[in-house]
C-alpha cells in the first residue's frame, strides 16, 4: 500500500520532526515521486524543500495547512500548489501567526497555574523558527514527565475543553480559501472526517466550502479504511470536488503514520494533481 504522490505533511517549520531536506530524503526513500509540504500557517520550510526535490529529481507542490473556525468548529484547509510570494496569502498567515503566539502565552499561563511553570520559553525554544502548536507543548509536558504519552497530554490538558485549552477563533472558511485561490492555489478539505460531523452538518459545510471557491477534498488519508474512501468518494462526486491524497505525516516516531503509506486513489475521482 503504497502511492506516489503524498499532498499533506510537515516539517520542522511547524509540528513534524524532520527538517524539509530530510523529510523530501525520507519520501524519496519511501518511493514517493511527488511530495507537497503542508505545513501548519506557514510557508517558511518551503524553499528547502523545494530545493532538495530538485536534488532528488522529485516533483513538489508548495502548499499550506490553514486553521481555520467555521461555526464554532476548528478545520483544516490544505492549498496545494500555492504561490507562496503571494501579499494575500502572506497577510492572512501573518495574522494567524500571532493568533499562534497569543494562544500559546495563554495556554502557558493556564499551565502554569496548574503548577507546571515556564512552559511558554521552553516551547519557544523547542519551536525555533516554526510554529508554535499543540504538540510542542505535548512534547514539553511528556518530557517533564508530566505525563507518560502525547495523547495523554491532550486528554489531560491540551484537548478541547480540557484544563490548559485555549479557546481560539482562526481564519474564517471564506477568507482561508480566498486566500489560497489568490495565491493561485486548490483548496483542499483537509481530513473530512476528524471533525466527526454528522452528515446533515458535513452537507454544510461542503455547501459553504465549494461556494466559497474550495476544490478539492482528501479522499485518501493515513490509516483510513475502505469504507471511509468510499463515504469520501460519494461526497467528492456529489459536490464535484478534485481528490487529494495526503498521510499527514509529522514524524517517524509514530510508526502509524509513513509517507506516501496511502491506498490509491479510486479511479471514478479526479485526481488533483491533473491541476498542476
Ligand atoms: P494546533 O494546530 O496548534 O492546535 O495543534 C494541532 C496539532 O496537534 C495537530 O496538527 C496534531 O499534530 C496535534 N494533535 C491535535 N490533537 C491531538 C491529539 N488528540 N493527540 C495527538 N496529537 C494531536
Ligand atoms: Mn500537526
Ligand atoms: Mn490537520
Ligand atoms: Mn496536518
Amino acid at each position: 500500500m503504497s502511492n506516489q504522490y503524498d499532498f499533506h505533511c510537515h516539517s520542522t517549520a511547524s509540528d513534524g520532526a524532520l527538517a524539509p531536506q530530510a523529510l523530501l530524503q525520507r519520501a524519496h526513500a519511501q518511493g514517493v515521486t511527488c511530495l507537497a509540504l503542508t505545513d501548519h500557517d506557514t510557508v517558511n520550510g518551503l524553499a528547502l524543500a523545494q530545493q532538495e526535490a530538485e536534488q532528488l529529481n522529485m516533483r513538489f507542490i508548495a502548499g499550506i495547512e490553514l486553521s481555520v473556525t467555521w461555526e464554532r468548529h476548528c478545520l483544516h484547509i490544505v492549498g496545494l500548489n500555492i504561490n507562496a510570494d503571494n501579499g494575500v496569502l502572506q497577510q492572512g498567515i501573518a495574522g494567524l501567526q500571532s493568533i499562534r503566539v497569543e494562544r500559546a502565552q495563554k495556554i502557558a499561563h493556564k499551565l502554569a497555574q496548574k503548577r507546571i511553570p515556564d512552559v511558554y520559553e521552553a516551547v519557544t525554544a523547542a519551536a525555533g523558527e516554526g510554529m508554535i502548536t499543540r504538540s510542542h507543548f505535548a512534547d514539553y509536558l511528556l518530557k517533564q514527565h508530566y505525563v507518560s504519552t502525547q495523547q495523554e497530554a491532550f486528554d489531560r490538558y491540551l484537548g478541547q475543553g480540557k484544563s490548559a485549552y485555549v479557546s481560539t477563533t482562526w481564519a474564517s472558511l471564506q477568507d482561508a480559501v480566498s486566500w489560497i485561490n489568490q495565491a493561485g492555489g486548490v483548496a483542499v478539505l483537509a481530513h473530512p472526517l476528524r471533525y466527526k460531523f454528522s452528515a446533515n452538518w458535513f452537507n454544510r459545510l461542503l455547501t459553504a466550502f465549494t461556494q466559497f471557491g474550495g476544490q478539492g477534498i482528501e479522499v485518501v488519508t493515513g490509516r483510513c479504511s475502505a469504507d471511509e474512501i468510499k463515504q469520501l468518494s460519494q461526497y467528492a462526486l456529489r459536490y464535484d470536488l478534485w481528490g487529494s491524497v495526503g498521510s499527514d505525516f509529522h514524524t517517524p516516531v509514530n510508526q502509524w503514520v509513513e509517507l506516501g503509506r496511502l491506498q490509491a486513489l479510486p479511479e471514478k475521482i479526479k485526481p488533483v494533481w491533473e491541476l498542476f
